[in-house]
């Protein structure tokens, strides 16, 4: 899947834990297959707890769904060697796109264990271990990550993770797209070139969505907040709405400069592609 300009589109899942939650996942991937998106990249437990999941998962879409697929790489919990077996892993499969992560440890496992620190310590673990092999995408935050010390040492970081050898960012999702232009802005700027994509989260559940969004420091605009608020549980206007507030900041992402989109699907087809089909370029 192209837009105009023919910027990539790529496409979200998480490994899911029952067999038919699965299959949803599966049936999802095959109608964002046809509209031919650049790649799939499927989510890690961080520690290992979706291994042989996500393991499968992205063995199925790159595979059988057929569109070239990333796993999502967390360095926090795994030691080197397990990192090391499921990049082989990879490799071996035929692989060529990860997603490096520090990650962060589900509730009740306990302390990091794992002896890379953080995610610029696995990419440079993958270059020295794979080579180029592998493209590798890393995470930016527009909004600054929740636990920086403050913007200018998370920009400070990102930079570190494109020297260490990303080729490319995918950026935490965001409802403001003039914090992704001041981000890219301030990242030319220190003299990194790498493309950077915006995470497109479409809305669909105003409570799970404020949840998610003050756990990974994603600000909802007050004027969204309250127009979600006000529909309760009107789940066809929260969808009607969503589609046009996120649509018009894809639009504006796009028209600005941003090199493709990253579609967040909580493994559903229509609210992603809800917003593609508005935005008038496939
Ligand atoms: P890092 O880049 O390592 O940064 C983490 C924090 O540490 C930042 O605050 C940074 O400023 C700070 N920092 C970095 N280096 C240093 C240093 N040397 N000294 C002091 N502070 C430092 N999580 C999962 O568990 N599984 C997934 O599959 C997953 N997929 C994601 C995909 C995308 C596109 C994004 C945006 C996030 C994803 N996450 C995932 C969430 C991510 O793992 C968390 O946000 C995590 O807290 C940080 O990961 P990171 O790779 O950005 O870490």
């Amino acid at each position: 899947m192209t837009t105009e300009q023919n910027n990539p589109i790529s496409f979200e899942f998480f490994p899911t834990k029952t067999d038919a939650g699965h299959e949803k996942l599966i049936a999802a991937a095959h109608v964002i297959a046809a509209e031919k998106p650049e790649f799939f990249s499927v989510t890690y437990g961080a520690g290992g707890s979706t291994r042989d999941r996500t393991v499968n998962t992205v063995l199925q879409l790159d595979q059988e769904v057929k569109i070239p697929t990333a796993p999502h790489l967390s360095c926090v919990g795994d030691a080197k060697e397990d990192l090391r077996s499921l990049l082989n892993q990879y490799r071996e499969a035929g692989i060529k796109r990860i997603v490096a992560l520090r990650g962060d440890l589900p509730s009740g496992m306990g302390q990091a264990s794992g002896e890379l620190r953080y995610a610029n310590e696995l990419v440079e673990f993958i270059r020295n271990e794979t080579g180029d092999h592998f493209t590798i995408e890393v995470a930016a935050y527009p909004e600054a990550h929740p636990q920086a010390r403050h913007f200018e040492a998370d920009l400070e970081n990102f930079i570190r993770k494109a020297r260490a050898g990303a080729d490319s960012a995918i950026t935490q999702y965001f409802f403001n797209a003039d914090c992704y232009f001041h981000f890219v802005e301030r990242v030319r700027k220190a003299g990194v070139d790498i493309p950077i994509i915006p995470g497109i989260m479409p809305i669909t559940n105003y409570t799970k969505l404020a949840r998610f969004s003050d756990s990974c420091g994603a600000e909802i605009p007050r004027w969204i907040r309250k127009q979600l608020e006000a529909y309760g549980d009107d789940s066809a206007s929260i969808a009607g709405f969503g589609t046009e507030v996120i649509s018009h900041m894809c639009e504006r992402l796009l028209d600005g400069g941003a090199p493709g989109l990253h579609f967040y699907t909580l493994n559903q087809a229509e609210p992603s592609l809800a917003v593609w089909r508005n935005l008038g370029r496939s």
